[in-house]
């Protein structure tokens, strides 16, 4: 005999452990969903390594079949499945690994299992099988296999296509690191196949001992290589490649001669090229900015800048780069990365934002002002005045200071309205309201009181003084002319009833204050108007 049983049974020894440490290893990652599932392909792996071994070392023929003829197959019918699973967790396309969809696949290996483990329909599967002692150890010399095997075989190579389908085409879709990631799983998965399909298809003419065992042993090695060794687990790239795909934000890669190398999707919409066209471009080029990114990146790694770039459905779309130096993992500078997101909502929000602002800045101010101020006259408001002429007699008290406040009514005008119309009257109140102020200093507070009455509060000063400025306030009023714009071209004269007080140890409060001004006004009205009228407590 050229071989040794022996050997070959030594050897699935070693492959059944093999995987079985492999499976039991990648149970470390068991969060991650590949992993798991890499850890059941193992040992469904082992388990088909396992059996052959038992069936081998089996007391008598009987229990070889039992090991090699039906429990292997628990694993032969489950390799495929699991094997699909991994690939399509690889590709972190687990949109398809729901239990909806995983469920009916496994419906046909379990209707094979039915099969095998049934007595009446056992032989449809294995018509028969020869079984005889070689190097001490028990060995299947030959088997001929049932109808429904066939079965069985194209369902499974077909699973396997798939899931070799789905790494070809991922190797053809990605670039060079990535690709050659999922070559060597390609590598990998075929290797047991070819011994597969050699050993399905050989098994009359040669005692041929199954080598799918080995093949799944390299198999479990090159995954947990490509799994754990590129650290595959922890950052899929094939995921990442998805992700690129997927983000709304512009990806753009640049070499150091600023040539772009790669660009995603929403890149392409950012300089208005297909991939095609811009690999290869100077990205000022295809970007026209007004940066130099290597200026930008001459003394920092990342930076940020905004541009406008008009897009065909905004035309004002503004997008923020985050350009970035890319490095290996020793340090050396190897390219740059461009990140560009559409930030014009944001921008136009800010923008509205501060409008708003402003806008409500401007309100609040002209409310203070109307509320300071009396809207026709432009002297203060009678609310405004009482706030601050009640602290300046506050201060006036506690320090002990003069204090004097005038009333000023205009005498009959109402008749001014009634002959010249209110329009010509609101002008007269102007103007009055204008005399007074001209006749006081800064620190006196001048208020409209009511509809033709002012108020006067004069701080720092005494009655004497007081008077003086009463009086000169009521000749200056008499002394104006205000055209009255009517056909015989008359003018108005109007005066004005004044009354004074002033503040002594008897006044308590400003209304006081008010009541008593009040009253010497009405006793000047009494007296004839235009006069001047005076009341202190005595
Ligand atoms: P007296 O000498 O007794 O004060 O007589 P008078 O007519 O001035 O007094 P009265 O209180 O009877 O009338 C005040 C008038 O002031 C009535 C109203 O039509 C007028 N008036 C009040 N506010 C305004 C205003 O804002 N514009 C105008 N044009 N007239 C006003
Ligand atoms: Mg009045
Ligand atoms: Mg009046």
């Amino acid at each position: 005999m050229p071989f040794s049983y022996r050997v070959f049974v030594y050897g699935l020894i070693c492959s059944s452990f093999i995987t079985l440490a492999l499976g039991l290893y990648s149970l470390r990652y068991r969060d991650k969903p590949v992993a798991l599932i890499f850890t059941g392909l193992s040992l469904v792996m082992s388990l088909y390594s396992f059996s052959s071994v038992m069936s081998a070392y089996s007391p008598d023929f009987q229990l070889a079949d039992l090991w090699l003829n039906k429990i292997r197959y628990i694993a032969i019918v489950l390799v495929p499945v699991f094997f699909l699973c991994f690939v399509l967790a690889y590709e972190s396309r687990f949109q398809y690994l729901t239990f909806g969809r995983i469920i009916p696949l496994l419906a046909f290996p379990v209707y094979d299992l039915y099969m095998i483990f049934s007595p009446q329909y056992h032989q449809l599967f294995i018509k028969s099988a020869t079984f005889s002692r070689v190097d001490g150890l028990v060995m299947r010399v030959n088997w001929v296999p049932g109808p429904w095997f066939w079965v069985h075989t194209s369902y499974c190579y077909l699973l396997l296509a798939g899931a070799l389908g789905i790494l070809l085409w991922s190797a053809w879709k990605h670039s060079a690191p990535y690709r050659q990631q999922v070559l060597l799983l390609l590598l990998g998965a075929l290797l047991p196949l070819l011994a597969n399909v050699v050993v399905t298809w050989r098994f009359t003419q040669y005692k041929v001992l199954d080598l799918t065992s080995f093949g799944f042993s390299y198999t479990g090695l090159v995954f947990a290589f490509a799994l754990f060794r590129f650290r595959l687990l922890d950052l899929v790239p094939i995921a990442r490649d998805r992700v690129l795909e997927c983000i709304n934000d512009a990806v753009l890669v640049l070499d150091l001669k600023g040539r772009i190398v790669d660009v995603n999707p929403a890149g392409e919409v950012l300089i208005g090229l297909g991939k095609k066209e811009a690999v290869g471009k100077m990205v000022e080029e295809c970007l026209r900015v007004p940066y130099n990114f290597f200026e930008l990146l001459r003394d920092e790694d990342n930076c940020q800048v905004e541009i406008e770039r008009p897009l065909p459905e905004n035309p004002e779309a503004i997008f923020e780069l985050q350009v970035s130096r890319l490095r290996l993992r020793g340090g050396d500078w190897v390219g740059i990365l461009v990140v560009g997101r559409d930030v014009s909502e944001r921008v136009a929000m800010v923008d509205d934002r501060e409008t708003i602002i402003r806008e409500l800045e401007a309100v609040q101010a002209e409310l203070t002002r109307q509320v300071k101020y009396d809207f026709l006259t432009r002297v203060y408001s009678r609310q405004y005045f009482i706030g601050i002429a009640a602290q300046e007699q506050n201060r006036a008290l506690r320090y002990q200071r003069p204090l004097s406040l005038i009333m000023i009514d205009i005498d009959n005008f109402k008749r001014v309205n009634d002959t010249f119309g209110h329009e010509v009257g609101d002008r007269v109140l102007v103007d009055v309201a204008r005399t007074i102020k001209a006749e006081l200093r800064v620190v006196d507070i001048l208020a409209r009181f009511g509809g033709e009455e002012f108020v006067v509060l004069l701080p720092e000063t005494g009655l004497l003084q007081a008077r003086q400025v009463a009086d000169k306030i009521r000749m200056k009023v008499a002394a104006m002319m205000v055209s009255g714009n009517d056909e015989g071209g008359r003018e108005i004269q109007v005066t004005v009833s004044l009354g004074l007080t002033s503040l002594n140890g008897r006044v308590k409060g400003l209304d006081d204050l008010l009541r008593l001004a009040d009253q010497a006004m009405y006793a000047a009205k009494a007296d004839g108007r235009n006069c001047l009228r005076e009341k202190v407590p005595a």
